[in-house]
Protein backbone atom coordinates (compact mmCIF):
# COMPACT_ATOMS: atom_id res chain seq x y z
CA UNK A 1 0.00 0.00 0.00
CA UNK A 2 1.95 3.74 -1.16
CA UNK A 3 1.81 6.12 2.06
CA UNK A 4 -0.48 8.75 2.15
CA UNK A 5 0.55 11.64 -0.83
CA UNK A 6 -0.34 15.22 0.93
CA UNK A 7 -0.10 18.54 -0.79
CA UNK A 8 1.02 21.70 1.02
CA UNK A 9 0.60 25.20 -0.19
CA UNK A 10 0.91 28.70 1.43
CA UNK A 11 0.42 32.02 0.11
CA UNK A 12 3.61 33.96 1.08
CA UNK A 13 1.06 35.86 4.33
CA UNK A 14 1.02 32.02 5.81
CA UNK A 15 3.90 30.45 5.27
CA UNK A 16 4.92 30.60 8.76
CA UNK A 17 1.42 29.33 9.80
CA UNK A 18 2.54 26.36 7.47
CA UNK A 19 6.07 25.95 9.31
CA UNK A 20 4.69 25.82 12.65
CA UNK A 21 1.84 23.37 11.45
CA UNK A 22 4.35 20.91 10.10
CA UNK A 23 6.19 21.44 12.92
CA UNK A 24 3.50 20.37 15.41
CA UNK A 25 2.68 17.04 13.09
CA UNK A 26 6.08 16.51 12.04
CA UNK A 27 6.11 13.01 12.93
CA UNK A 28 2.82 11.90 11.36
CA UNK A 29 4.25 14.15 7.99
CA UNK A 30 6.94 12.07 7.96
CA UNK A 31 5.26 9.26 7.02
CA UNK A 32 3.85 10.65 4.48
CA UNK A 33 4.28 11.73 0.38
CA UNK A 34 4.45 15.41 0.72
CA UNK A 35 3.91 17.10 -2.50
CA UNK A 36 4.13 21.32 -2.64
CA UNK A 37 4.32 24.68 -3.94
CA UNK A 38 8.31 25.62 -4.71
CA UNK A 39 8.70 27.82 -2.65
CA UNK A 40 6.69 26.31 0.34
CA UNK A 41 7.91 23.03 -0.45
CA UNK A 42 11.83 24.42 0.21
CA UNK A 43 10.73 26.41 3.48
CA UNK A 44 9.41 22.83 5.13
CA UNK A 45 12.66 20.92 3.97
CA UNK A 46 15.57 23.80 5.20
CA UNK A 47 12.84 24.77 8.44
CA UNK A 48 10.92 21.62 9.63
CA UNK A 49 13.66 18.97 8.11
CA UNK A 50 10.74 17.14 6.36
CA UNK A 51 11.26 15.23 2.50
CA UNK A 52 8.99 17.37 -0.04
CA UNK A 53 8.66 16.96 -3.50
CA UNK A 54 8.80 20.40 -4.27
CA UNK A 55 6.36 21.35 -7.57
CA UNK A 56 6.94 25.02 -9.29
CA UNK A 57 6.04 28.10 -7.34
CA UNK A 58 2.17 28.83 -7.32
CA UNK A 59 2.80 31.79 -9.34
CA UNK A 60 4.26 29.77 -11.98
CA UNK A 61 1.91 26.92 -12.00
CA UNK A 62 2.40 24.71 -8.98
CA UNK A 63 -0.79 24.81 -7.84
CA UNK A 64 -2.21 23.51 -11.48
CA UNK A 65 0.88 21.03 -11.00
CA UNK A 66 -0.87 19.77 -7.79
CA UNK A 67 -4.68 19.73 -9.58
CA UNK A 68 -3.21 17.46 -12.25
CA UNK A 69 -1.83 15.14 -9.69
CA UNK A 70 -5.37 15.02 -8.30
CA UNK A 71 -7.39 14.52 -10.83
CA UNK A 72 -5.53 11.36 -11.45
CA UNK A 73 -5.70 10.16 -7.58
CA UNK A 74 -2.49 10.66 -6.72
CA UNK A 75 -2.89 12.74 -3.83
CA UNK A 76 -5.08 12.00 -0.62
CA UNK A 77 -5.58 15.91 0.89
CA UNK A 78 -4.86 19.04 0.28
CA UNK A 79 -3.11 22.29 2.85
CA UNK A 80 -3.62 24.96 1.10
CA UNK A 81 -3.73 27.94 3.12
CA UNK A 82 -4.59 30.65 1.72
CA UNK A 83 -4.14 34.05 2.29
CA UNK A 84 -7.88 36.27 1.85
CA UNK A 85 -6.51 39.80 2.66
CA UNK A 86 -3.93 40.03 -0.86
CA UNK A 87 -4.75 39.72 -4.18
CA UNK A 88 -2.88 37.28 -5.92
CA UNK A 89 -1.48 36.98 -9.42
CA UNK A 90 -2.62 33.76 -9.75
CA UNK A 91 -6.04 33.58 -8.81
CA UNK A 92 -7.35 31.51 -11.78
CA UNK A 93 -4.91 28.87 -10.89
CA UNK A 94 -6.06 28.49 -6.84
CA UNK A 95 -10.14 28.55 -7.67
CA UNK A 96 -8.84 25.87 -10.50
CA UNK A 97 -6.85 23.85 -7.74
CA UNK A 98 -9.54 23.80 -5.18
CA UNK A 99 -12.00 23.53 -7.94
CA UNK A 100 -10.76 19.99 -8.55
CA UNK A 101 -11.17 19.32 -4.75
CA UNK A 102 -14.67 19.41 -4.86
CA UNK A 103 -14.60 18.07 -8.37
CA UNK A 104 -12.52 14.79 -7.19
CA UNK A 105 -14.16 14.85 -3.66
CA UNK A 106 -10.43 15.29 -1.99
CA UNK A 107 -10.54 16.69 1.51
CA UNK A 108 -9.51 20.64 1.36
CA UNK A 109 -8.33 22.12 4.47
CA UNK A 110 -7.70 25.95 3.29
CA UNK A 111 -6.99 27.54 7.37
CA UNK A 112 -5.28 26.44 9.68
CA UNK A 113 -8.01 25.31 12.22
CA UNK A 114 -9.66 22.87 9.39
CA UNK A 115 -6.14 21.65 8.81
CA UNK A 116 -5.39 21.11 11.98
CA UNK A 117 -9.07 18.96 12.29
CA UNK A 118 -7.83 17.23 9.27
CA UNK A 119 -4.25 16.29 10.02
CA UNK A 120 -5.64 14.98 13.53
CA UNK A 121 -8.05 12.71 11.93
CA UNK A 122 -5.64 11.42 9.71
CA UNK A 123 -2.64 10.46 12.03
CA UNK A 124 -5.46 8.91 14.03
CA UNK A 125 -6.38 6.95 11.42
CA UNK A 126 -2.84 5.62 10.21
CA UNK A 127 -1.62 4.81 13.40
P1 LIG B 1 4.89 29.01 -3.34
O1 LIG B 1 3.47 29.04 -4.00
O2 LIG B 1 4.88 27.95 -2.30
O3 LIG B 1 5.85 28.72 -4.44
O4 LIG B 1 5.10 30.39 -2.73
C1 LIG B 1 2.34 29.20 -3.21
C2 LIG B 1 1.37 30.10 -3.89
O5 LIG B 1 1.52 31.32 -3.78
O6 LIG B 1 0.42 29.60 -4.53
Amino acid sequence: MRSLCLALIAHDGKKNDMIHLAQEFREFLARCHLIATGTTGSRLQAQVGLQVECLLSGPLGGDLQIGARLAVEEVDAVIFLRDPMTPQPHEPDINALVRACDVHDVPCATNLASARLMLRQLASSAR
